[in-house]
């Protein structure tokens, strides 16, 4: 891999190979379709968007930019995975947005959805607020392993069931840089 965004990290991770499986501008494209159809979905309100942090920081900052509604910002942060690459099956909440979600319209924007865990976790959480409606966007979707029962309202790409850096996701806090999405070998 010559890419020199990665050169230095590769360093830190040479036991692993990336292989890019989607680029930056395949990502962009994607992503300002998915801003265009929640602004008309959403046409004459003022949403707020529920970033899930940290992986969705990325997505979260180019799909707002891509609306054309005014909208509230605001993230909720979980960790449902150690050090490794596998859940660890437990959603531990580390903070969650200041405002009320009261009779408001939410967006709830996730990296990717795996398990389907920490999404079903925040739904819950969510739904007890009392939101006015919940739209559900997720940039990944590894529908090997999600259950049929959590359907995201929009989903970026749907990715096999490798494991994906770059784009807001990490691996043991690297990687998250990167502006292309990377199938960590
Ligand atoms: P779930 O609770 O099993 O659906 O896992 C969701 C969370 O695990 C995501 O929000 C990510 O933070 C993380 N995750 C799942 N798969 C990957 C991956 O392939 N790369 C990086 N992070 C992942
Ligand atoms: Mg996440």
């Amino acid at each position: 891999m010559n890419d020199p965004m990665i050169a230095n990290e590769a360093a830190c991770i040479e036991r692993h190979r990336l292989r890019r499986v989607i680029d930056e501008d395949a990502i962009l494209a994607r992503v300002r379709e998915i801003g265009k159809a929640l602004s008309d979905r959403h046409a004459g309100r003022y949403p707020v968007v529920v970033g899930v942090l940290d992986g969705a920081f990325m997505f979260v900052a180019d799909l707002v930019r891509s609306m054309t509604l005014p909208c509230e910002v605001s993230f909720w942060k979980v960790c449902s995975y150690g050090a490794e690459r596998m859940s660890s099956g437990v959603v531990r909440e580390v903070f969650r947005p200041e405002i009320s979600l009261a009779g408001r319209h939410v967006i709830v924007v996730e990296d990717i959805v795996d398990s389907g865990r920490t999404l079903r976790y925040l739904l819950r959480e969510i739904r007890k607020a009392g939101p006015a409606s919940l739209t559900i966007v997720t940039l990944l979707h590894k529908q090997a392993t999600a259950s049929d029962s959590l359907c995201p309202d929009y989903v970026g790409f749907a990715v096999g069931n490798d494991f994906l850096v770059g784009y807001g996701l990490d691996y043991q806090g690297k990687l998250r840089h990167l502006p292309a999405l990377y199938a960590l070998g």
